[in-house]
């Protein structure tokens, strides 16, 4: 478990398909100072907006979570978060030049190498954990989220299709980075052809290929290539729920279960957690005191 904050030696940029937009869209990836946190900012408005990552400024829909401040939004931040969630990457300026991050393969795969690319930088301040003192569930109905206090992060999906190539499927594992980078980073997100052709006709999505996920028709996969490991559905499922956990900007060490969640029950459990004050507590390391006075970016928002 990584002690001290990290961001990265260099400036990365990358460039991939809006799916939403149909463009071109450019993201650049900064290093950033100790305790800076995670900041993303609308590159392409005059002036930027900057988005700091807070309870107040995340929200999901169905289909993707996003960051919002001010009428305007990042939309598909989950997988690039993940990545970052993943090498444990404390600092960052996010630059996005458009209202999303491209989706690229579906996967974290882009952005995990792109990070080791410009390479991980250690900083000389230490990390900050958030850890629970209580149980928080959320449930709507269909799916829940319970986070469960631990001094590790343990995730478990279980994910449900009555669907012939996905079915019911469950992933249990604790998170480090080696098990990040070969279980779940490489996993890529899945749709339904009908439902994405809705879409399409709509005008709500302008981009979009069998380039950017797995595409199912009613029986099978229809990606030429097939899956890259025969769950891949629910390991993309964890990679999401690594990602949104990241929506707080700072480690979390639980014991998750997801069972049938979404974006926005994730969102939903971050959000319910922030509300009981004394459900939990920043700690610089398991095994240590709870830190008492921090600078928590997250609430200077
Ligand atoms: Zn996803």
């Amino acid at each position: 478990m990584e002690l001290f904050q990290h961001t990265i030696s260099q400036r990365v940029v990358l460039s991939g398909e809006g799916v939403v937009s149909g463009e071109e869209i450019r993201v650049e990836l900064c290093p950033a100072p100790p305790n800076h946190g995670l900041l993303f900012e609308r590159a392409d408005l005059d002036p930027p907006v900057s988005i700091l990552l807070s309870p107040k400024t995340v929200a999901a829909t169905e289909g993707t979570s996003f960051v919002h401040k001010d009428g305007q939004r990042i939309l598909f931040v989950e997988h690039l978060l993940a990545a970052l969630n993943g090498l444990a990457i404390d600092n960052l300026v996010i630059r996005v030049h458009g209202p999303e991050i491209p989706l690229f393969d579906g996967s974290a795969k882009v952005f995990v190498e792109a990070l080791l690319s410009a390479g991980r930088r250690p900083q000389w301040s230490l990390r900050r954990y958030l850890r629970l003192h209580e149980e928080i569930a959320v449930s709507d109905g269909v799916g829940r989220v319970v986070l469960r206090p631990s001094t590790e992060l343990k995730i478990s999906c279980t994910i449900e299709f009555p669907h012939p190539a996905i079915g019911r499927q469950t992933i249990s594992l604790s998170v480090c980075q080696e098990k990040f980078l070969s279980e779940l980073s490489f996993a890529r997100t899945f749709g339904f052809l009908d439902q994405i052709l809705a879409k399409r006709r709509s005008g709500e999505f302008r981009g979009g290929s069998l380039e950017n996920a797995i595409i199912l028709d009613h029986e099978k996969v229809l990606n030429p290539d097939g899956l890259r490991s025969p769950d891949e559905f629910v390991r993309h499922k964890a990679l999401d729920l690594l990602g949104d956990l990241y929506l707080l900007g700072f480690p979390i060490l639980a014991e998750v279960e997801a069972v049938r969640s979404s974006h926005k029950l994730h969102v939903q459990a971050l959000q319910t957690l922030f509300t009981r004050e004394f459900a939990w507590a920043w700690y610089p390391s398991p095994g240590r005191l709870p830190i008492r006075q921090v600078w928590a970016p997250s609430f200077a928002a």
